[in-house]
């Protein structure tokens, strides 16, 4: 049995949480058949996970946005790591150690008819080594008569067991309340509300045009969204319509207000730069065609790339760019930008209008980019096949082997590696382009990280 596209794609339509990197991570962890499945199931209430008897099923998704007592957290469900996902095997071990990282709080689920075993003795040394906060799950303890072997559990000296029965919700309650208790009370928020409309910064360095492509986007029907605290006259954020479709422009004020040439104004305006790309999903990179590139424009773009923000770079007074000039122009904007291939560019003219719709498109392609989520099946299928026909370069008799890989979060798109060893840069960089050959992210920042397994 394999998902089909069709199953793949709407699994991948389920509508993603909005703050789902600021939510706390739960991790299930245990041997197969302890029951974790059952437990995620009974969580997340059986919307989402798929308890499969046939052995080799790939469970698509691995994190589920959850709720117990009102508190929201993702849980992260490791039930099919250790199963078969193309051709890159993962032991218990290691699918509880890469859960561990990832997570904030655990349950260790052992199955308490069984008692435990010389596999979970091995998880409940990683657990110690992690020291990270754990509470005890005693599985399959459908009643009463059960409960003196859970307390046998007692002996991993994890604390004490909670005997549950995943499959009836028997003591579950009580598990979550200890896991609740266990994950840290608060995480940084990132500011997205579900439906509420994008955040977009125009950056750049003075005299690129921002505040003409400012009134051209913002028109006429501009509303004030806040005021700074104490400023009334300074309005820093302004709602905008463009082509229909609403967006928040981030500290516009700073914009509009022309920045004096006085002392320490470039620190300020640089300052000011930053916290607008902080507040903002999105940065419009303006630069100005008519003149060569500056390193503060490109001081710029790193500071969106390291923010984690969605680009678009934006050419503007391409209209001061004569007819003859603009192939070379582009030719050699290649050769500048050559590490950003992935960003959107356009060419346009504040001043006449020219091509200022094509700003849209780039913008929603890079939102979308941002917000881009590829499941573990998939992505463990690209990498299987990706590490079939170019391993890694043997290095003095080695060779070290990717594992598994999941997408640990999204805006931006953060990639997690285990690996059996090192990857060098280059073998990284490969990885991140053939990522963005086969699943676009054209207009975001991706991060790929490797935790190394001996
Ligand atoms: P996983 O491999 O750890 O994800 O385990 P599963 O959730 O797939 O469960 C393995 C088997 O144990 C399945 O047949 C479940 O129905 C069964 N099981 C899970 N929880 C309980 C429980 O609380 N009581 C009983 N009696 N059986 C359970
Ligand atoms: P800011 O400092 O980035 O906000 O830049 P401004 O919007 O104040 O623009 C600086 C100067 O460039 C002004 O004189 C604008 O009229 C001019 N300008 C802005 N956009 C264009 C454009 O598309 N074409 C031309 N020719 N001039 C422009």
């Amino acid at each position: 049995y394999e998902l089909s596209e069709d199953d793949l794609s709407a699994l991948n339509a389920e509508p993603e949480p909005l703050v789902e990197e600021a939510l706390p991570t739960l991790a299930i962890i245990g041997r197969p058949n302890v029951g974790k499945s059952t437990l995620v199931n009974r969580i997340i209430g059986k919307r989402l996970a798929v308890v499969e008897d046939r052995p080799g099923v790939t469970r698509d998704r691995v994190n589920y946005p959850a709720e117990w007592a009102g508190r929201d957290f993702m849980l992260l469900d490791t039930g099919g790591w250790e199963k078969n996902v193309t051709g890159i095997d993962l032991s218990v071990a290691q699918a509880a150690e890469a859960a561990i990282d990832l997570a904030d709080a655990i349950i260790f689920v052992v199955d308490a008819t069984v008692g435990a075993t010389a596999t979970d003795e091995q998880v409940v040394r990683l657990l110690r080594k992690a020291d990270k906060p754990v509470v005890l799950a005693a599985n399959k303890v459908d009643g009463p008569q059960g409960e003196l072997e859970a307390a046998a559990l007692w002996n991993l000296g994890l604390g004490e067991p909670y005997p549950v029965s995943a499959l009836h919700g028997r003591g579950t309650g009580d598990l979550l309340d200890a896991a609740m208790a266990a994950l840290p009370a608060e995480m940084p928020e990132v500011e997205v509300v579900e439906g509420a409309p994008r955040r977009m910064a125009l950056v750049g360095r003075p005299n690129v045009g921002k505040s003409q492509l400012l009134n051209k986007l913002a028109g006429e029907n501009r509303v004030v969204v806040h005021d700074l605290a104490g400023t009334t006259r300074d309005p820093v954020d302004e709602n905008v319509e463009i082509d229909g479709q609403p967006f928040v422009l981030v500290d516009t004020a700073g914009i509009r207000r022309r920045v004096h040439q006085t002392k320490g104004a470039d620190f300020y305006a640089s300052l000011r730069t930053q916290t607008a790309i902080e507040r903002a999903e999105i940065a419009l990179v303006l630069m100005d065609a008519s003149v060569p590139l500056t390193e503060q424009d490109t001081r710029v773009i790193s500071q969106v790339t390291e923010a984690g923000r969605a680009m678009v770079l934006v050419f503007n007074k391409w209209d001061l760019v004569g007819e003859d000039e603009r192939f070379l122009l582009e030719r050699s904007v290649d050769t500048d930008l050559v590490q950003l291939t992935w960003a959107p560019r356009v060419n346009l003219s504040a001043l006449t209008g020219w091509h200022t719709n094509r700003l849209m498109p780039a913008v929603n392609l890079a939102l979308s980019s941002w917000d881009q989520r590829i499941s573990t099946g998939r992505l463990n299928s690209f990498l299987g096949e990706l590490v079939a026909e170019h391993p890694h370069p043997v290095r003095s008799g080695k060779q070290p082997k990717i594992l598994f890989g999941t997408q640990a979060s999204t805006r931006p798109p953060r990639f997690v590696l285990f690996a059996s060893g090192f990857l060098e840069p280059t073998y990284r960089r490969f990885i991140e382009r053939r990522l963005r050959e086969t699943f676009g992210f054209e207009g975001t920042p991706i991060q790929i990280s490797v935790r190394v397994r001996e």
